[in-house]
């Protein structure tokens, strides 16, 4: 051992040391001092305890393996070399696999290495290359091999280790501590800390699912032996975080189901007869199925908390209206909240359409009413003299009393997040009956995900488009073609049909990016001189936008420059064709949205994409977004590039992100924590039983604010 690193473990305190617990700051541990305290603040430590919770986020191999000379045969071992004689065989006859051979040679002797079917290494391993490989050790005539070995580059930095360490960690780390340093730091502590750790799941819980003791998983996430030390350690901590995310949903959703009751309300043949008369079609299968599975709910005095997702013009609406009719039929009050004005406005205007002339009262709440009109609707709404509010969701969240609320739709929800949810006053008598919840989503959520955030709800799927739908032709194209692009809409848009022109912006900014306003005048010189053309964007008096999209909707105006108002729910069926404009800018699922305002109605759409990607993601979302038009797909895609860790992260969904568990990769381990979870709610609803005792400390350490588990538990 050399001086230096002696020296350093001196500072790092090797011995057990009484007086540091769990909760020492690390800026009062022995050998920290405020430099170093600082740093670490910055890589999120702040404690002793935080230390052991900071993980490697990867491991490699050490120096300091056996020499080739000592390998023994039928042992899996490690081994480090320079790599020569790197060959490819192919196979020989059609279905034989080719096999990449090398030869791995140290001062002592060489090693044979073969991969079968591993063409891909011919780009990977060249001669000259140190690596360290591992895996069995075969006798093969008079030379050791190894077959499919798992092998691993060597830079000068990997193979600094002195301890004669085989297999360690790297730690996230920063400009001023490195991973080595954080390494020893973690590592001086761990023999007093570890013993300090109590397991919050009890023996026989962890024995019956193999799962080792929390001290031991750390250790071995700091200290492995090799790799299964890892995968055994990193499969209890991820179930940890992925079983306390659970216990708080199933906690919640016991302490709903069990404390509060919602409105039971009627329906019969003739109540559904009356409603779908309302309607201008026939619902589809599709609707039809989803529309019973929400009557099913809502004739239960049980909170109904349902997703239902359909992809973009599936036809949501009217199974929203079908639900809140249903409160209505029952003498009390439903509300449909949108995320913008545009379309709480729109749905105001379809609604109304479809209940001309019936004794439903229907009212809409935007901020763009006047005062005095906001307070008149808030008035009638709390009088109960308004049976259906369509409005935006910040306001008839944050300043409306209902009557008897027993319906709340939310439309278009998004975002990915388990506290957006609504929550809705209402006088009800009982305080302890709330209202039945639909949530509706064009955006399907992949499965783990929604395991994952939206575990207690129950969902609905829309899975097919309503009859007469012509698929919608897509194109990306550069900015080379934008003129080929506008003498072609502009063809057809000479013949009847409406186009729509999405530009990221209102006014031209530093960005030099195309604007509403500088490009209705350019559009109108040189493209469409003889047509009508009107913008929408959000800086627009709601009755001038109104206006517009009537207009619009009843085909007076040809062109309709606008921004991503029009992004949700917009729904002009004669409106065939579209073009957005610095397309690279927006999100896969935004482009998706923008597409689904097209494809509405009987004609043959087209959408074109101008976008001039200057990044990879930018790249694949063009190409994601021209290969399909199938939402689920779509979701996919976005998932892919975006990664799991973005659409759950704090960011999104407001819960703390997971430091070990991969929603996509530990699917089986999400399951069994939801089972597992479930199952510890029905039989201790709080957690109170005294095995349990940490576990509800934890739980409500990491969820209490944000799941809002404080009046549950
Ligand atoms: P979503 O909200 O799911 O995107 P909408 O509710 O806006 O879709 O419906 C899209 C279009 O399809 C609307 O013009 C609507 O009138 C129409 N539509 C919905 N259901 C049917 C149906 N069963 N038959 C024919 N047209 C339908
Ligand atoms: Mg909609």
């Amino acid at each position: 051992m050399t001086q230096g690193a002696l020296a350093g473990d001196i500072m790092c305190g090797m011995a057990v040391d009484p007086t540091i617990t769990l909760a020492t700051k690390v800026s009062d541990l022995p050998g920290v001092g405020p430099t170093r305290a600082a740093a670490l603040q910055r890589l999120g430590i702040a404690t002793a305890g935080d230390l052991v919770k900071h993980l490697p986020h990867r491991w490699e191999y050490h120096a300091g393996q056996a020499a080739i000379a000592q390998l023994q045969p039928d042992t899996v071992a490690t081994a480090v070399g320079e790599v020569a004689n790197c060959r490819w065989i192919a196979g020989q006859r059609r279905g034989m696999k080719g096999r990449f051979q090398a030869t791995l040679v140290d001062e002592t002797n060489q090693l044979d290495l073969v991969w079968f079917n591993a063409g891909y290494l011919r780009d990977k391993l060249a001669p000259g290359m140190r690596v360290a490989v591992t895996g069995k050790v075969a006798a093969y005539r008079d030379y050791l091999q190894m077959v499919n070995p798992k092998w691993q580059p060597l830079d000068d930095a990997t193979e600094r280790g002195e301890d004669g360490e085989r297999y360690h960690g790297v730690y996230p780390a920063t400009e001023d501590l490195t991973s080595d340093q954080v390494g020893k730091l973690i590592d001086g502590w761990l023999d007093t800390l570890l013993p300090q750790i109590d397991d919050h799941l009890p023996e026989a819980f962890r024995n019956e699912r193999a799962m080792p003791a929390l001290a031991e998983a750390y250790d071995a996430m700091h200290r492995p032996g090799g790799e299964d030390d890892v995968k055994t350690a990193r499969r209890r901590l991820a179930f940890d975080e992925l079983l306390m995310l659970q216990l708080g949903l199933a906690m919640k959703r016991h302490h709903t189901r069990t404390h509060f009751t919602a409105a039971a309300l009627s329906c019969n043949d003739a109540i559904d007869r009356h409603i779908r008369d309302r309607f201008p079609f026939a619902l589809t299968g599709a609707q039809g199925k989803v529309v019973r599975e929400i009557a099913g709910d809502l004739q239960k005095p049980v909170p109904m908390n349902r997703l239902l997702q359909g992809d973009v013009g599936s036809g949501k609406t009217v199974v929203a209206l079908y639900a809140m009719l249903l409160a209505a039929a029952s003498r009390k009050q439903a509300a449909l909240m949108a995320p913008t004005e545009l379309l709480a406005e729109q749905h105001h205007q379809s609604i109304s359409a479809m209940l001309t002339g019936s004794a439903v009262r229907l009212a809409l709440l935007t901020g763009s009413l006047t005062p005095a009109e906001r307070d008149a609707g808030r008035a009638a709404i709390e009088a109960g003299e308004v049976d259906l509010v369509v409005g935006t969701q910040a306001l008839l969240t944050e300043s409306v009393t209902f009557s008897d609320l027993a319906v709340v739709v939310i439309d278009e929800q998004h975002r990915f997040g388990v506290e957006q949810r609504a929550t809705v006053r209402s006088k009800n008598a009982d305080a302890n009956t709330i209202p039945h919840t639909l949530i509706m989503t064009a955006t399907p959520i992949p499965r783990t995900l929604s395991l994952t955030l939206f575990g207690d709800l129950d969902v609905s799927t829309i899975d097919a488009l309503p009859p007469g739908r012509q698929p919608i032709d897509t194109r990306v194209v550069g900015d080379a073609k934008r003129d080929d692009v506008y003498t072609y809409l502009a063809k057809r848009v000479d013949s009847g049909e409406q186009l729509y022109v999405v530009l990221p912006a209102i006014d031209e900014g530093e960005l030099g990016l195309k604007a509403v306003r500088s490009e209705v005048e350019l559009l109108e010189q040189k493209w469409f001189a003889d047509k009508r053309i009107a913008s929408v964007h959000g800086q627009l008096k709601r009755d001038t936008r109104a206006v517009i999209m009537d207009r619009f909707r009843r085909g007076e105006i040809d062109v309709l420059v606008a921004t991503t108002v029009i992004e949700v729910g917009v729904d002009v069926p004669n409106a065939s064709l579209m073009v957005v404009e610095h397309a690279e800018r927006f999100g896969l699922a935004q482009l998706h949205q923008l597409r689904g305002r097209v494809g509405r109605g009987s004609k043959r759409s087209l959408c074109v994409f101008i976008a001039e990607p200057t990044t990879d993601d930018a790249a694949q979302r063009m190409e994601a977004i021209a290969q399909t038009t199938n939402g689920f797909e779509i979701a996919e895609a976005d998932l892919h590039i975006r990664g799991m860790g973005e659409l759950i992260g704090a960011r999104q969904s407001g819960l703390p992100p997971f430091r070990v568990a991969d929603v996509e990769r530990d699917g089986e381990l999400l399951r069994m924590a939801k089972r597992d979870a479930e199952a510890l709610i029905a039989s201790d609803p709080r957690l109170q039983g005294d095995a349990h005792r940490l576990l509800r400390a934890r739980l409500f350490k990491q969820y209490r604010e944000a799941l809002g588990l404080g009046d549950v538990g």
